[in-house]
């Protein structure tokens, strides 16, 4: 079983308008002092860790934001340092992290490199100035491919582009010239996400308002697949819902997730799902300094993950890896049982509606369930998590 460490940097140059990330808007000396408190946190989970038996070996470490690329390279340095002081690292970890367009410079790609980063993931979403202005985005298109240029300047091995569909005033015809020039890239990997609108952020207030007109459910779909046709055209093909890759470039510390292996969080918000337990750090910088000041860790709740829960998130965040599904091998040895002995019922009627295919090896989503996977998750979701 894979292992993974995530460290959310909360800093953004400026906030996007359909953003709802714990993220602050960057004001100058916070840096440093946000990166005492990060050691504090590692700190107090490498003691926890180690009181339990030893802290074990991770394959994989991710930090993501906000847009850790705001540090500058000393701090990248001092935080790769400090993380790997405290936590190790197996000899082929894959260690990522996420940039901004217009925040990367040769020098911090070298801190980067020299600190064994091996993956950059880079927020793209469109290339369309008119809308990345509409979104709030610090940079144009031309500043993606002049980070891209900079990251294989700098010898990164493996390159992720994010993109975001279903953007107001977007159609089938622009997400396309968006996926040519994205591809043009030769990216390692390409994530698309079509745009939720969430709650609290400028983008609600608009859409409320009836200010935001949105791509329709049929042209989103048309979208998704275009997004499909055109990666793999482009030789990176579809592993997950979302995620497509070139052999060998399928994101390690993602697959954890949707293996629903344990992983551990560190940073304002972050989330960690580890021995049975999931916890939510405290969002607010303040809080999150308040209680690493108290001597605490900075938790805002923690929820005992029951087995039967265990086994449903196993289901259907498995199931959304479009190639493996679950592995029925894995899913013996971890719980002992077939998944038909406890989703029988709904596993056969997913496969007599054409979403689910089942063999000896795996179940996973037909081609048919991917658009409509949301609902098909519906069905393994038996039990319903309590905060404690
Ligand atoms: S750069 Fe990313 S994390 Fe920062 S505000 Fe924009 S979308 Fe949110």
């Amino acid at each position: 079983m894979s292992r993974g460490l995530y460290v959310h940097i909360p800093f953004c140059i400026r906030k996007c308008y359909y953003c709802d990330f714990n993220s602050f808007r960057l004001r100058g000396p916070e840096r440093d002092h946000f990166l005492d408190l990060l050691e504090q946190e590692a700190d107090r989970w490498a003691a926890r860790l180690e009181a339990a038996g030893g802290v074990p070996v991770l394959d994989t470490l991710y930090v993501g934001g906000g847009t850790p690329t705001t540090l500058e390279a000393g701090q990248l340095a001092r935080l790769f340092g400090a993380l790997r002081q405290r936590f190790p690292l197996a000899p082929q970890a894959e260690i990522t992290v996420e940039a901004n367009p217009g925040t990367l410079t040769l020098e911090k790609l070298a801190a980067l490199r020299e600190a064994g980063v091996n993956r950059l993931s880079l927020g793209a979403q469109v290339f369309d100035d008119g809308l990345l202005r509409r979104l709030g985005r610090e940079h144009d298109a031309a500043a993606i491919e002049t980070s891209v240029a900079l990251a294989r300047e700098a010898g990164i091995p493996s390159l992720n582009l994010d993109l975001i569909f279903a953007l107001p005033g977007q159609d089938l015809r622009g997400w396309r010239a968006t996926l040519q020039r994205a591809l043009a890239l030769e990216p390692d990997h390409l994530s698309c996400y079509s745009l939720i609108i969430e709650e609290g952020t400028p983008f609600y207030r608009w859409h409320q308002m009836g200010r935001l007109p949105r791509p329709d459910e049929e042209e989103e779909l048309a979208m998704y697949q275009a997004a499909i046709e055109a990666a793999e055209g482009a030789g990176l093909a579809q592993y997950e819902i979302s995620n497509f890759a070139r052999p060998g470039h399928q994101s390690r510390h993602n697959l954890i997730y949707w293996r629903n292996q344990p992983y551990l969080g560190l940073g304002p918000g972050a989330h960690s799902w580890w021995e049975g337990v999931r916890r939510a750090n405290l969002g607010p910088l303040p809080a999150y300094e308040a209680a690493l000041q108290a001597g605490r860790l900075p938790l805002e709740r923690e929820e005992p993950i029951s087995r039967a829960l265990e086994m449903d998130e196993t289901m259907f965040l498995g199931l959304r890896l479009t190639r493996e599904g679950v592995d029925r091998a894995a899913f013996r040895a971890r719980f002992g049982t077939e998944p038909e002995a406890v989703y029988g019922l709904a596993i056969d009627r997913l496969v007599r509606l054409g979403l689910l295919e089942a063999d000896a090896h795996r179940i996973r989503l037909t081609r048919q369930g991917v658009p409509v996977a949301n609902q098909v998750f519906l069905a393994f979701l038996r039990t319903v998590p309590t905060a404690v």
